[in-house]
């Protein structure tokens, strides 16, 4: 380290168990906390004495259910009427309620008085409990961390995150994408950072207990990039233990003619028993449910056997490989390119998601040479070490690159998306388009910024306007704006507009894109897909719309500059254009066929007159 006394960790905050890790003495130590465990339950528990957090707060879960507090991690950066909280709050036993602006907050009773703490209150108690386990074992103070968020957190729940650390006194050096870390895990276990070995293009298959990412990412030496991440942020080991549950809530009403459903504490009992089944089911064919005085008495004991633990999960193990597929097709990749699969999260000990991955990779043997629930928190470590100054030689050149998870674009004419930055485009970067003006002296344009993976803006997310005046005056389709999207390494999104004529500029920043919760991001993408043909309808249309725009446009350049022709022709193809413009301007719910009808009609006019003049791609009508 540069400065001896100065310790930055790396921190896996996970949804149901949270690890930290810090380099020291040239490698990752992961550090135990006060129970000797590895990894520590991202749980707080309130009570009449006082505030547990970690394996304290999870033992005590189902004498206080209603004030042991898991999962605050789906809730960070959402809102109240977000459709996944409000399926969560169904299954929790604590109180979510709505507060001012939309944001759930969680009802407790602390000592005898009613408490409401945000979601980012709760994450930065166990960010705080994981600094002092790291305090305790380093005999010094820890305010520098890099803490792993998923890949598909948008904004505002990276802010929110940020905002529970700093709630617990950490200055965040970096919010690290978990995935990243993981592969950095991987790459470090293999020697890659080191070797002269060719790139290597790698698949992190992360299932942990509340969330599902997939990533791809390209190694090559100390590079590692991100080319693809799909994921859902609704899918893990929770959600196996909530079938379980269910089944033998199912089978109690059938055995012993009571509904357990809603007694809080026998739940978190049986739920607890179906946690600690499930772990077993992983090594063992068949095991026992043994829980004393579950309801009104009555001992539970039962068996479950893996098959069926299996059966009762299985749409839920195939929908992985799904994602899996989207992200290979997001890459552009066949699965034969991938060199390593690598498992990461604890719910990869899954022997049927294990099999169901490796037929889809025909027979490919995965790579379980990282643990699973130590990887994102190593990486962070070596993340943290790199922006601490370390100077191994085997971090000290690594380089990380994200990237974007959902297309941005602005408004153009028809209220269609121009996408200008494509989903899953690496950070940092820049692109820029050329639009031309739908009117004639116009002398402003609106530019309107959106995310989203829709044809029309509406269905996108609008992220912000500005106005781009002073255009120099000229015929629709002469006077040109160029737009430049900008995003730096955090994914804060640049936007400028410029129209070289007049040398007129404005721009917009939009750092708080987190209008969006990660559920509406995959909702997007999700509706996005389901829309395609409604959307390609529309695509063809406007397509044709633009098609026909702009090769009148081009004529009308064409004969403007072009002194050799009759002052007649000029005349009859000026009549020409106006009369079509005019057509398309009256007509903007006219059919598909009925565009390329009248282009066909304009064309046969100009290239009797004007022998061989063809159409060429101009620039999108703003
Ligand atoms: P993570 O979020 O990566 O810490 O993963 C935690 C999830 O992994 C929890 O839902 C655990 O129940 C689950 N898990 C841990 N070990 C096993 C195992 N041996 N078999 C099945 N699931 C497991």
């Amino acid at each position: 380290m540069a400065n001896t006394d100065e310790v930055a960790v790396g921190i896996d905050l996970g949804t149901t168990y949270s690890c930290v890790g810090v380099w020291q003495n040239d490698r990752v130590e992961i550090i135990a906390n006060d129970q000797g465990n590895r990894t520590t339950p991202s749980c707080v528990a309130f009570t009449d004495t006082g505030r547990f957090i970690g394996d304290a707060a999870r033992n005590q879960a189902a004498l206080n259910p209603v004030n042991t507090v898991f999962d605050a991690k789906r809730l960070i950066g959402r809102r109240f009427l977000d459709s996944t909280v409000q399926s969560d709050m169904k299954l929790w036993p604590f109180k979510v309620i709505c507060d001012h602006d939309n944001k759930p907050k969680i009802v407790v009773n602390y000592k005898g008085v009613e408490k409401k703490f945000s979601p980012e209150e709760l994450s930065s108690m166990v960010l705080l409990k994981m600094k002092q386990i790291a305090e305790d074992y380093l005999g010094k103070k820890v305010v520098n961390a890099v803490v792993t968020v998923p890949a598909y957190f948008n904004d505002s729940q990276r802010q929110a995150t940020k905002d529970a650390a700093t709630i617990a006194g950490l200055n965040v050096l970096r919010l690290l994408v978990e995935p990243t870390a993981a592969a950095v895990a991987y790459g470090l276990d293999k020697n890659l950072t080191n070797s002269s070995a060719g790139e290597k293009t790698v698949l992190i298959f992360d299932l942990g207990g509340g969330t599902f990412d997939v990533s791809l990412l390209k190694i090559k030496k100390d590079i590692f990039e991100v080319l693809a991440t799909a994921g859902n942020t609704h899918l893990g080991g929770e959600d196996f233990d909530d079938r379980l549950l269910n089944h033998f809530v199912e089978e109690f009403k059938r055995k012993h003619k009571k509904d357990i459903s809603n007694n809080a504490k026998s739940l978190r009992r049986l739920r607890n028993a179906c946690e600690k089944a499930k772990r077993i089911l992983s090594h063992n064919a068949m095991t026992t449910i043994d829980v004393d005085s579950l309801y009104d008495g009555i001992d539970y004991s039962t068996k479950i056997t893996r098959a069926r633990f299996e059966d009762l999960n299985l749409d839920m193990f195939r929908s992985c490989l799904e994602t899996v597929e989207k992200c290979l097709v997001d890459a552009g990749m066949d699965k034969n390119s991938v060199h390593d699969v690598v498992l990461v999260g604890g719910s990869t000990r899954i022997p049927k998601v294990q099999d169901l991955l490796q037929q889809f990779f025909d027979g490919k043997d995965l790579c379980k040479n990282i643990n699973p629930d130590e990887a994102v928190a190593y990486g962070a470590a070596v993340q943290a070490a790199i922006l601490s100054g370390e100077s191994n030689q085997k971090i000290k050149n690594l380089v990380l690159f994200d990237v974007t998870p959902l297309s941005l674009g602005l408004a153009v004419k028809g209220a269609l998306m121009s996408v200008i930055i494509p989903r899953n485009t690496t950070l940092p970067n820049s692109m820029q388009k050329v639009f031309r003006t739908r009117n004639d002296d116009q002398e402003s344009v609106e530019i309107s910024v959106y995310e989203g993976e829709r044809a029309r803006t509406e269905d996108n997310n609008l992220l912000g306007e500005f106005e781009l005046s002073g255009l120099p005056p000229g015929p629709r389709g002469k006077v040109k704006v160029c737009v430049t999207f900008t995003i730096d390494a955090n994914g804060v999104l640049n936007v400028s507009a410029e129209n070289k004529d007049s040398g007129k500029q404005n721009s917009i920043k939009i750092n708080n894109r987190g209008t969006l919760t990660k559920a509406e991001v995959e909702r997007m993408i999700r509706d996005a897909e389901q829309f395609k043909a409604e959307d390609e309808e529309v695509m063809k249309k406007i397509k044709a719309v633009q098609a026909f725009e702009k090769y009148v446009y081009k004529v009308r350049d064409n004969i403007e500059g072009n002194n050799k022709l009759e002052a007649s022709v000029k005349k009859t193809i000026s009549n020409s254009i106006k009369e079509v413009i005019e057509w398309i301007d009256a007509n903007p719910s006219a059919e598909f066929y009925e565009y390329e009808y009248k282009e066909q009609q304009f064309e046969a006019i100009c290239n009797q007159l004007i022998p061989g003049i063809a159409g060429i791609r101009i620039d999108e009508i703003i």
